[in-house]
Parts: C-alpha cells; structure tokens; sequence
C-alpha cells in the first residue's frame, strides 16, 4: 500500500509518499509559507530537489498543490491519487485519551480539539491537515499518530509534577512527552540492531535536533522521558530553556513589565544555545564561533551536553542500570564530536566509545567498543516510516 504521511504545522507542511511493502520513500516535500504566499519544495526518489513558488492562501489549497505533483506527468510518481491507500497524519498532543495510533473519526477530531489546550499551536494545524485531506481525498482512510502516545506507558511517579493534585485531577497537568515516535521508532531499531529482545533491554534514546528529549525505554515502553506538559521541560534545546526554576518567569516579569505568557515565549523562541550563545540556534553555527574563540557558544555546547549527562545519569538510575544508550536526531546522528563528549562522562556506567567507530554521520552503527558494558549506538530516526507502519496496520 502507499501512505502519504502529512506534518502539518501552522504555516508549514512535510510529506512524505511511502510504499508500505519496500519501506520506500516515493516522494517527499514541504510546503512552506502557508497563508503568506506559499514555497514548495517537491523531491521524486532518485531526483533532484524541485523547487516552485505556488501561492498557497490555505493548506487545503497546500495539499491539493502536493496531489498535483505526486500525479504529475513529468515528475509524478503515481499515475492517480487511487494508488494511495490511506494517509497518516502527525498530531503533537494526544493527552491522556490517546496510548496508540488510531483511524481519524469525528470522535477522534473532537477529542484532538480538547488536548489542544496544551499544544495550542500544533494540535490545530494537525486538524488543519487532517480537513484538508478528508475534503480532497474523501473516501481515504486517515489515522492519527501521536507524540504523546507513547509515553502513556510512564508510571504516576514519573508524571506527576509536585504540584496540589487537583490541577492533574481536574485539568489534566502532568508530564505528557514528546518525540514519542522518534523514541519508539529507535529504541525498536536499537533492539533489533544488538540482536536481542526489546522485553530484555533498558534503553535510553536521546532525540538531539533543534527540539530534544531523552527517553527511557525499559522493556520496549517508555517509563520516563524528559519533556512535560509541553516540549519545554527537559534539555537544553535550541531555542528552548529546557528545566529551570519557575520563579524565573516571575523575576522576568517583573524585571521587563511582561506577562507570563510573554515570557513563556521567550524560554520556548529565545532561549537554550540560541539564547546562551546569542550565535544561532544551528549547532554548527555555534561550533564554528566557539572555533573561533566566542566563549560564551562554547558554554552554551558544554551546558547542553552536561544536561544530557544529568538526563542519562538520571534514567540508568530510574531503570536501576541500562543496555544501550541511543543517538538520534540532527545532532544525534550527525555530530560524532558531540556523542564523544555525552560518552566522556560515562565511564560510571561502563561506557567506552571507540573513536573509529564513532566516525559515522547520519547511519545506523554500534560506536561503542568491544568492551564497552553498554552499547552505544548511533540511529537515524525515521518518524515518517513509522507513521506509515501504523497507518498501515490499522487500515488492513
Ligand atoms: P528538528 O527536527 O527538531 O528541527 P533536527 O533533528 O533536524 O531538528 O536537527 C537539527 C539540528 O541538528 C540543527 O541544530 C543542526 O545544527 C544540527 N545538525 C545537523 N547536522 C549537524 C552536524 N553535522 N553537526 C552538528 N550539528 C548538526
């Protein structure tokens, strides 16, 4: 079957065509400047990058745009929109109500409604996409795939926030996660790379892109994980904070005359490296000042990784020891100096990278050498694939 895969934000689309039975992608894009005057970047397999500026007032307008190129005659790769069997839609928050994928019914959209309380910027384009393709594609099956859905599996301790119960109680206040399905995606890799089963295995995947989280699998279910109600709890991000004293917001608000959700703004657009560095929110941006001297990018790198160490150090003690640890995500995959330095302080576990090994970028690989007690592993994640996967087992 082919799954077109739909990552739907406010005023940005990614998409991906898969074929279900090769695992292969078909065609991918991103549709960009939605509601401004719209940018389409459209990518066959095995072609070049095509780049066309359509306007696109809507995304319903985003997608139909997308169909004509996946039917095109010149750069097409399906001859009609019948070959696509059902599309999978990303959708950030799932609350409480949603521990798996599900098929998209009214039910399921009211619901996503609700959960948008906490994701109020990415659960309404979600549902944005999700309209967008029932009015073009009526007859297609749609499933919803969440961020949040895999960590449904953490106990109270490790979601409860120490505040009176009554705000978990009645509204719902817990930690949630995010990246679930980047975690689930690559703890399943990890496993099947040791050659062992993931029931046996405690895992701990750290998702390091622009937006981060480190997750802790034990068993193949997620029984911690360092992002909260939103995506702002945990590392030191891009342009996130990540973990801080609350009081903060309440000094800067009264520092600055500024509201709290102002300040909310800035911990989530202004702050992590991008902030400490005041260089860029790109790690190779602030790797390149720090060679160039720039103290203050050099301590923005050293407080991101010393926030990983902590995270790691934290989940082998909640899983009382741990099998494998995992890199995924731009940085993850990409930054072999990045993983050695995390490694460096990991010695307490056992944990020896091997230098040459390490010398990977952007391929699955064991890093770790022979002797090391635990794996250290590189992964590309692969969030698409595993929209598609469930899309797939749930329409069959
Ligand atoms: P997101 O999906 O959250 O936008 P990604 O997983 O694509 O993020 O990661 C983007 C980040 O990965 C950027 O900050 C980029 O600098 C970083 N990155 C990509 N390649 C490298 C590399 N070779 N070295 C260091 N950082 C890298």
């Amino acid at each position: 079957m082919k799954v077109l895969v739909i990552n739907c934000g406010s005023s940005s689309l990614k998409y991906q065509l898969i074929d279900s039975e090769t695992e292969q992608v078909l065609a991918k894009g991103l549709c960009e400047r939605i509601g401004i005057d719209g940018a389409l970047t459209h990518q066959p397999a095995g072609k070049g990058k095509i780049k066309s500026e359509p306007a696109m007032p809507d995304h319903k307008t985003a997608i139909g745009i997308v169909l004509e190129q996946l039917t095109d005659k010149e750069n097409g790769v399906v001859e009609s929109l019948d070959e696509i069997g059902a599309v999978g839609h990303r959708i950030v928050h799932g609350g409480e109500k949603f521990t798996k994928s599900c098929i998209i019914t009214d039910e399921v959209i009211k619901e996503v409604e609700e959960c948008s309380v906490f994701a109020p910027l990415h659960n309404p384009a979600g549902l944005i996409g999700v309209r967008a393709c029932q009015e073009l594609m009526p007859n297609l099956p749609m499933v919803a795939v969440f961020d949040t859905a895999f960590h449904q599996t953490m106990p109270e301790k490790a979601y409860l926030y120490g505040i009176p119960r009554k705000y978990y109680d009645e509204d719902g206040i817990r930690r949630y996660g995010f990246h679930g399905t980047s975690h689930q995606f690559v703890s399943g890799e990890a496993a099947k790379m040791l050659g062992k089963d993931i029931k046996d295995l405690k895992i701990i995947v750290c998702h390091l892109g622009n937006g981060a989280s480190v997750t802790a699998v034990e068993g193949g279910k997620s029984v911690d994980t360092s992002m909260g109600l939103t995506p702002l709890e945990g590392l030191i991000m891009g342009t996130r904070s990540g973990d801080l004293d609350p009081a903060i917001i309440e000094f800067i608000a009264n520092k600055e005359n500024k509201t709290a959700s102002e300040v909310v703004n800035i911990l989530n657009k202004e702050s992590g490296v991008y902030g400490l560095s005041g260089v860029s929110s790109d790690f190779r941006d602030i790797k390149a000042a720090e060679n160039e001297g720039n103290k203050a990018a050099g301590a923005a790198l050293d407080a991101f990784i010393y926030r990983v160490v902590k995270y790691i150090g934290a989940y082998a003690a909640a899983m009382n020891g741990v099998d494998a640890i995992a890199f995924t995500a731009g940085v993850g995959e990409n930054d072999d100096a990045t993983r050695a330095e995390i490694c460096s302080y990991l010695g307490y576990l056992g944990a020896k990278i091997d230098s040459e090994k390490n010398d990977v970028h952007g391929e699955a690989a064991v890093i770790s050498s022979d002797d090391s007690r635990v794996a250290l592993l590189c992964i590309p994640t692969n969030e698409e694939l595993m929209i598609a996967r469930d899309t797939v087992a749930l329409v069959k």
